[in-house]
């Protein structure tokens, strides 16, 4: 899509979802505080964005990092909290620093020119007006790399739709379906109904997965599921809600990375299994969609895969 066009949609997008700020109801959390004056809602996030870093980043999906690294910019705050979390410095310890539209969009830029496929933004969904004005600069100064929304799925149907045309790629969770977990371990008991109404949209808007040349996705929608311990029941339901509600041309990621972070609780402070694994990686498989990411069995955890936020280079990849 050009870029002038693009530029119309962010105005379009900010013209509708702006209103929701003062009194926000940007994500299903629906906290109704003023966020231009200060940040008292569940994100903990004011009007501005805060940063931890803005990377080229190799451990994302093949489609996504590709060969020269997807232009990730992660955001402090999060509207869901997981327990577990792996981010928990950014999402609960809000180890960042507040940048202005005008950095984030000099950020953006400034990984284009490093070469990223695209400009990876993760989690996005409390901070999406930060987000469209930074574009609104960055595409007038040349940004034209397709866009990821990076999100926990927790996203609001209004949001999504507002994003029709400005974002290329959607990457999101879908955490759990049973109200009684994500309610344990996200304080999110609505996660499924909320998330599956957002994925659901995505999967309209961009209902196949477009490669380049260089086989990194263009367009498309990869929805993410983590196979959490003990709740591989779960993921079946999930799994067979996507065959029968989304596009077959999706990507799907079932990951097995899984590693007790922050405050898990005891239940869950382990590995998943390789019975679970695979009873999960079964299920993924008879789905037959187009694109199935899986990660390997986890005989034993991948130290490798949790990043630290407090180091300069936070992943171990290269
Ligand atoms: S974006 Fe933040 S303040 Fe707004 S509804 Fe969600 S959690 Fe609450």
């Amino acid at each position: 899509m050009k870029a002038g066009r693009k530029l119309e949609l962010v105005e379009k997008a900010l013209d509708r979802l702006s209103p929701l700020e003062t009194a926000c109801t940007l994500c299903p959390r629906e906290c109704r505080v003023d966020r231009t004056k200060g940040a008292e809602g569940v994100c903990r996030t004011g009007r501005l964005a805060s940063v931890s870093h803005a990377l080229l980043h190799f451990g994302e999906e093949p489609v996504v990092s590709g060969e020269s690294g997807s232009g990730t910019i992660f955001f402090t705050g999060c509207n869901l909290k997981c327990l577990f979390c792996q981010n928990y410095q950014l999402s609960w310890l809000l180890e960042g620093e507040p940048a202005t539209d005008e950095e984030l969009a000099v950020m953006m830029l400034g990984l284009q020119a490093k070469g990223a496929h695209n400009i990876n933004f993760v989690s996005p969904s409390h901070v999406v007006l930060p987000i469209l004005r930074a574009l609104r600069i960055a595409l007038a100064g040349g940004l034209d790399i397709p866009l990821v929304w990076n999100s926990n799925g927790y996203d609001s149907l209004e949001v999504v739709r507002a994003l029709e045309g400005v974002v290329d790629i959607y990457l999101p969770d879908l955490k759990y379906h049973s109200p009684s977990i994500s309610k344990r371990y996200s304080a999110a008991a609505d996660y499924f109904a909320r998330a599956s109404e957002a994925v659901r949209e995505m999967s309209l808007q961009q209902p196949a997965l477009d490669l380049g040349p260089g086989g990194t996705a263009r367009k498309g929608l990869v929805v993410r599921h983590l196979i959490l311990p003990g709740s591989v029941g779960d993921t079946i339901v999930i799994l067979k809600w996507i065959g029968e509600n989304l596009s077959p041309f999706i990507g799907l990621s079932l990951m097995s990375q899984y590693h007790p972070c922050f405050k898990a609780p005891e239940e869950i402070r382990r590995s998943v299994s390789a019975e679970e694994y695979r009873r999960a990686a079964d299920e993924a498989l008879a789905l037959g969609l187009d694109r199935l990411f899986l990660q390997p069995e986890p005989f034993r955890p991948d130290e490798r895969l949790v990043p630290d936020f407090r180091k300069e280079k936070p992943f171990r990849w290269k």
